[in-house]
């Protein structure tokens, strides 16, 4: 989509200033996730910003893992970062990297902040040193640590590394200052004890540093010029300078931050989603509801889609929410000129045409000249185009005696204004085919409809009828070709959003477990019991005999995936996509 005028945040500017000043001759930037569950559109923003605007400056891009917290973090949650990435349409730089891989370093240089006097280990317990860090007009209570020799400090470091300490016995800090205005800068925690098993590292180390402090000084390690990341981190940049000064780098990395991405009816918490998973509200991290990548590529949702959207919205430090119907249009684009369409009956009624047979006998003379068309052992094979952009080929779509109508395309009472077949208004063409006319409506003991008998008009194949005007058009399905098949129909997973951006803004690195039973009552109420539907439709032929993750159109309806994980060519699963029209 070229529609998009050339981008000109103010990280393009910061970038193309520094290029042109001669401050950096290329630009390195990275996209650092925290392997700790599956990406969701708000990476995608980051995604495409990091990526976007090396390809765009001839530079490169790194994928670094973040890897910091090896008890929330697991090799499935790398693998799957590292699929969404690259099917997503990006190239990380070389191998993949990860802020571990560097622990050795990074405990060289903890080693020397010590020695600058410039970090000290701390023996208060974690609720004492919440407690003595002050704030909201208690002033701040020093460490009896705080002061304690640099050998007293090396001495315990190195006992912390061997191990000789139980976690929350003792962390270390940066030295700073205890009265800061800003709380990140009193004294940070940048060492902790962990006796954890790490996916990368093993069990090598049992203590870790703190993203706060391996994630600048990674920057620094591969030369990233230009870190981006969201606003909630502004407060830590002081750090951020603090720590990479402290160790002395000559050309330090520089943070800049941009807002996040929050969309109405949907979570951007990796926490949160996490949450939905283990709560069993959905199948799994790629749920086709999930607002993971994973999610939105089962969903049908194509890489093209989400990267334009992402540029829709584009890059600033307003804080806003988008409504998700935006997310919508960029994917229903992506949809439009690339799905082949068929039909398929979600809720079959069945119509028995009495005349078929006389009907079709003598189609040949009938017919349009163009409606290209052959009887073959009672079936009539029409032949049509795949999508209006007829190179996209064309299918043979069977007409049988007995077809499948929507129930909802006949009313025996109809809303004023109704279009579709009632006992008034008994004619309607059939897509693709003839005039049908309903002659008898049968009902069950409820008196529901449960079948229609019906003729069609001989001459209106391709041809309009005689003497009167018939408005509307209907899509049906085969009876006997027809292909028994499972649709999924989806409505937004949650129902009220308001609550669901403050959340998302009270996001915080390094807090483990907030209060996850504050989570599930907050995600039971917010569920909306109706989001997903299922189906058991009858589509044509041409939409089964297909592969797992083709896309179409189904008409009159939708836009579908053949499901990745349950299609068969023998019993089909679709998932709907989104609506083919935009309600925005
Ligand atoms: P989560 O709260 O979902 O775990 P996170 O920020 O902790 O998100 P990371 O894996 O650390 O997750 O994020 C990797 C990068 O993605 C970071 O630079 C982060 O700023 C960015 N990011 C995360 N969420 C969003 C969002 N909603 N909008 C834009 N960027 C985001
Ligand atoms: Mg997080």
């Amino acid at each position: 989509m070229t529609d998009l005028p050339e981008k000109n945040d103010f990280i393009r500017q910061i970038i193309r200033d520094d290029l042109a000043s001669g401050k950096h001759t290329s630009i390195v930037t990275r996209f650092p996730p925290e392997p700790n569950g599956y990406l969701h559109i708000g990476h995608v923003k980051s995604i495409c910003l990091n990526f976007g605007v090396a390809n765009e400056f001839d530079g490169v891009c790194n994928l670094r893992f973040d890897d910091t917290n090896p008890t929330a973090e697991k090799q499935d949650y790398v693998d799957s970062i590292k699929a969404d990435v690259a099917w997503l349409g990006f190239d990380w730089a070389g191998e993949v990297r990860y802020a571990s891989h560097y622990f050795d370093k990074l405990y060289e240089w903890a080693v020397k902040l010590i020695e600058q006097g410039d970090a000290y280990v701390d023996l208060q317990t974690p609720e004492e040193i919440r407690e003595n860090r002050g704030g909201f007009g208690k002033p701040s209570v020093e460490s009896p640590q705080r002061n304690a020799s640099v050998a007293e400090n090396l001495a315990r470091f190195n006992d912390m590394k061997e191990g000789k300490y139980k976690e929350g016995e003792a962390v270390l800090r940066a030295k700073i200052d205890m009265n800061h205005a800003n709380m990140n800068m009193r004294d940070p925690v940048i060492y902790r004890v962990m006796h954890a098993h790490h996916h990368q590292t093993g069990d090598k180390w049992c203590i870790y540093p703190m993203y706060d402090y391996a994630h600048p000084l990674s920057d620094a390690i591969e030369g990233i010029t230009h870190s981006l990341c969201t606003l909630e981190f502004e407060d830590h940049r002081p750090f951020y300078d603090w720590v990479v000064e402290k160790v002395g780098f000559d050309v330090p990395p520089r943070q800049y931050e941009f807002s996040r991405l929050n969309i109405d009816h949907t979570l951007t918490s990796k926490r949160k989603l996490k949450r939905l998973v283990d709560m069993g509200v959905v199948s799994g991290w790629d749920d086709p509801r999930m607002p993971t990548v994973a999610g939105m590529r089962r969903r049908g949702y194509p890489a093209e889609g989400l990267r334009d959207f992402c540029e829709r919205v584009g890059i600033s430090k307003a804080d806003g929410v988008v409504d998700f119907r935006q997310l919508e249009f960029s994917v229903r684009n992506a949809l439009e000129n690339t799905t082949a369409r068929g039909m398929a009956v979600l809720r079959p009624l069945k119509v028995t045409i009495k005349n078929f047979e006389e009907a079709v006998a003598n189609f040949e003379a009938l017919k349009k000249e163009t409606v290209k068309a052959r009887l073959t052992d009672g079936v009539l094979w029409l032949t049509q185009p795949k999508h209006p952009n007829v190179e996209m080929g064309e299918r043979e779509i069977p007409f049988t005696k007995e077809i499948y109508i929507d129930r909802t395309d006949f009313e025996i009472n109809p809303p004023a204004g109704y279009k579709r077949l009632s006992p008034e208004n008994s004619e309607i063409r059939l897509r693709n085919s003839y005039i049908l006319k309903v002659e008898e409506c049968i009902t069950d003991d409820r008196g529901e409809v449960s079948e229609l008998i019906a003729t069609i008009d001989p001459k209106t194949l391709g041809n309009n009828p005689e003497g009167r005007k018939v408005k509307g058009v209907i899509h049906w399905v085969s009876a006997s070709h027809g292909v028994a098949a499972v649709v999924r129909m989806y409505e937004h997973l949650l129902l009220e959003d308001d609550e669901i951006n403050v959340e998302a803004t009270l996001h915080e690195k390094d807090v483990l477990d907030a209060d996850t039973d504050a989570d599930t009552l907050w995600i039971k109420q917010h569920l909306n019991p109706n989001s997903l539907t299922v189906y058991q439709a009858v589509v044509e032929p041409s939409l089964a005999n297909v592969s797992a993750g083709d896309k179409f159109q189904f008409e009159r309806e939708s836009y579908f995936v053949a499901d990745s994980v349950e299609f068969t060519k023998d019993l089909p699963v679709y998932n709907q996509i989104v609506g083919l029209k935009d309600s925005f």
